[in-house]
């Protein structure tokens, strides 16, 4: 759980934002979500958008004041698609997971108003603009979605995302180099047999077949079944 980070919404107008943003954040492992003066809220507009995270709203706490909403947090974040006036140090939320993973106990990422974003008196309050890098020409996420990049950002960068790269999940072992061996082998007296290709001649079709086979890093099974119709093919050649 990454329940140091606290989302905090300012002023949200549509319930139904506040249920996508809950959902947002349940999707990514993240709970701990605060509201400044919703304008509605509880409603069921945001338990029906929040879709099953429905407990992330009912713990939502609600503050009338965006410094009550913070006043626990040691790094203050406010998420903005605007440039300001003058200039403030900005973060990505990559950067913010790295530098701050861990080791603070309460961090605030504030979001602000579906209509203004939020105020710059509000930006006063916070240590770092967090910046979700888009097109300048269009650069302002509707508020689920930015809450959504932000914590998917957050929770990638924790490590929690799921393995899932062939060889740490796979359900067969891959094939081992002699293994791959013994099938190019295979293979090539095939061809041999079946009048595809004549062995001397077989080099530079062996090569392209070896680096096609790479590409695709072959499971035992898979290796059984092309061995498979490799022996079938033969016999058959023979009758
Ligand atoms: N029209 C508003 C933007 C509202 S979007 C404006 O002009 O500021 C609602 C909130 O989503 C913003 O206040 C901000 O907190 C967040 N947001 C949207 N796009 C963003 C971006 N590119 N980077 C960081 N935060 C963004």
């Amino acid at each position: 759980m990454l329940s140091n980070f606290k989302v905090v919404l300012v002023e949200t107008s549509h319930p139904g934002n506040i249920g996508a943003v809950a959902r947002a954040m349940k999707n990514m492992g993240m709970d701990q979500l605060r509201l400044v003066s919703p304008k509605l809220f509880p409603h069921a507009d945001a338990t029906a958008r929040a879709s099953g995270a429905d407990d992330v709203l009912r713990e939502a706490g609600v503050y009338s004041s965006l410094q009550d909403a913070i006043a626990d947090c040691q790094v203050v974040l406010g998420a903005s698609a605007r440039d300001r006036t003058i200039s403030w140090p900005s973060v990505t939320a990559r950067e913010a997971a790295g530098r701050w993973r861990g080791c603070i106990e309460n961090i605030a990422l504030v979001f602000g108003r579906e209509n203004s974003g939020l105020k710059n008196h509000e930006l006063d309050l916070c240590h770092y603009l967090l910046r979700i890098p888009c097109d300048p020409e269009y650069s302002s996420l509707n508020l689920a979605a930015a809450v959504q990049v932000v914590c998917y950002e957050l929770f990638v960068a924790s490590g929690q995302e799921y393995p899932n790269t062939i060889g740490d999940q796979w359900e067969e072992p891959l094939a081992t180099a002699e293994q791959m061996e013994g099938f190019y082998l295979h293979l090539q007296q095939t061809m041999a047999d079946i009048g595809f290709l004549h062995p001397e001649r077989s080099k530079s079709i062996m090569r392209r077949l070896r680096r096609l086979f790479n590409r695709t890093q072959l499971d035992i099974k898979e290796l059984d079944i092309l061995r498979g119709i490799l022996r079938f093919s033969q016999n058959h050649n023979l009758k």
